[in-house]
């Protein structure tokens, strides 16, 4: 596969919006994986393994590809940074999925670029198998995110807190577009390429959107409900992003940008795994009103596009903007009603619903109970007190404390139709067995940076793959971490 069908179209935006950038060859690539699945969903075929680690560490361009660095700025922890752009990462190419929708391939930690400032351009190999393992496990789980292709080593150290093995994780996307990409543009008053910039991403990424009255407007409805729900799922899973920056926030939607992410385990909604979030700005129960002021700085970047008038332009950012918070609410309620096996809804019990799961997840937060387990052994409940009760209760520092939100559970699934085991079935569709748990996370690239044994990182990107079945002999995956196990802190440093 020395050559990929690639069909760019970035590059026809001009020198304004990147930097035409080759990556920097490394010493010793070898291939750790390879995501056979993802390839053959794009028509890609599968290489041998010297091609793949020549190709995605770098090493060989395949025709076709135009590698360049894209720009972009952002809003970093509130502070906006007028020039970020891939300071590590290089766009390879685009390509037409055989569905017809266009995705773009992406190196990161492929090496120094025109947006480096000081970085070195590479990335350490425990956060690109972070990325690969998040990634991945986020797919399967449901939840819209940029994928992993291959990782590999680059037989090469990288300084960081100490030397470490070098990686280069190869993403693949809807779009690498952020809303910083917007920004970069509006911060220079250059708002012909504000314009370019959205007609490429309607273009690309909200095809059915070409026809409408004003274009822009509707993109910016787009962007707002596709973060809406996304953020949505982040909550129902537990996930922290853990850097929301404006250029961490994707305009297609997607999770993009794994750094010091991680899935909670005893519930918090406090909980921030980040290192250097030091004020805890994107911790769990932030990331809605995050969202919101992220996609605020976006529709900023709009407003001249949105209506000749300046006023006029506010007005309509503002309406659209408001509608985050119902569509936010909205997709809020369905899945965690879902979670807790209340199908039969309506408008009317909506609210009564509501004040019953966020009494649960106080419940969680108080008796400190494991976010996956918790919902895990619910969706294993009958309609009736039973034995299995105690499985949950003993989640909760005092199992008393669950009790009483038994009760109102119960009384609340009179309303339901289904049976205990067609709700069960309902239920254990959406609440996870195994998610990439921080602790195991953290052991895979311990045994990889420290040991060079990948055979942890792959045993758990198995588990992964099926992260809503039961697997025979994987228990210790569903396991929360033992107190010496316990990993608190994450860090960016790829
Ligand atoms: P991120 O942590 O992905 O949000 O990155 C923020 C900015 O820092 C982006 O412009 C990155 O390209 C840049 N950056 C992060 N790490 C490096 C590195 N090792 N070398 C060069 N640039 C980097
Ligand atoms: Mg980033």
């Amino acid at each position: 596969m020395t050559s990929i069908p690639f069909n760019n179209r970035y590059v026809n935006l001009g020198e304004a919006f990147y930097v035409r950038t080759h990556p920097e060859t490394v010493a010793a690539p070898a291939l750790i994986k390879f995501n056979d699945e993802l390839a053959s969903s794009l028509g890609l075929s599968v290489a041998n393994v010297e091609d793949c680690a020549s190709i995605f560490s770098g090493n060989v361009i395949p025709e076709g590809a135009e590698p360049l660095a894209m720009a972009y700025a952002g809003h970093q922890f509130g502070g906006f940074n007028p020039q970020l752009g891939d300071g590590r990462a290089i766009l390879l190419g685009e390509l037409v999925h055989p569905s017809g929708a266009s995705v773009s391939v992406h190196l990161k930690g492929s090496g120094q670029t025109h947006f480096s400032r000081n970085g070195d351009g590479r990335a350490a190999l425990g956060p690109v198998l972070r990325e690969y393992l998040l990634s991945e496990a986020m797919h399967k789980l449901g939840v819209p995110t940029t994928r992993a292709l291959a990782a590999v080593t680059t037989g090469e150290q990288v300084a960081r807190e100490r030397m470490l093995p070098g990686g280069v994780i190869t993403r693949v996307a809807k779009s690498f577009v952020r809303i910083g990409t917007f920004e970069y543009f509006a911060a220079r008053d250059n708002y012909d390429a504000v314009k370019q910039l959205a007609d490429y991403v309607i273009e690309h990424n909200y095809p059915q959107l070409r026809e409408v009255e004003n274009p822009y407007q509707a993109l910016l409805q787009a962007v707002v409900d596709a973060q809406a729900k996304l953020i949505a799922q982040w909550m129902q899973l537990g996930f922290i992003h853990g850097v929301m920056n404006t250029d961490n926030m994707s305009i297609a939607g997607e999770t993009i940008d794994y750094g010091p992410c991680a899935f909670i385990d005893a519930f918090d909604y406090n909980k921030v795994f980040s290192s250097i979030d030091q004020n805890g700005r994107y911790a769990y129960g932030n990331q809605p009103s995050i969202g919101m002021w992220n996609l605020t700085r976006f529709a900023e970047t709009l407003l001249p596009l949105l209506a000749k008038d300046s006023d006029a332009a506010i007005e309509i950012a503002k309406n659209i903007l408001e509608t985050y918070i119902e569509t936010y609410q909205r997709a809020w309620l369905d899945g965690m009603r879902a979670k807790c096996g209340l199908l039969a809804v309506s408008d009317k019990t909506a609210h009564k619903d509501k004040v019953l799961i966020d009494d649960l997840l106080d419940t969680m937060a108080a008796g400190r109970a494991d976010f996956t387990l918790t919902f895990f052994y619910l969706s294993r409940l009958s309609a009736q007190p039973s034995e299995a009760d105690e499985d949950i209760r003993k989640l909760f520092a005092r199992p008393a404390q669950f009790n009483q939100w038994f009760i109102k559970w119960r009384e609340r699934l009179n309303n339901e139709s289904l049976n205990d085991e067609q709700r069960q079935v309902k239920m254990q569709a959406v609440n996870p067995v195994y998610i990439p748990r921080n602790h195991q996370v953290e052991a895979a690239i311990r045994a990889a940076e420290d040991h060079g044994d990948f055979s942890v990182f792959r045993d758990l990107h198995e588990v992964l793959q099926n992260p809503y079945e039961v697997q025979k002999g994987r228990n210790h995956y569903m396991s929360p971490p033992k107190p010496h196990e316990v990993v608190s802190k994450t860090f960016c440093g790829t």
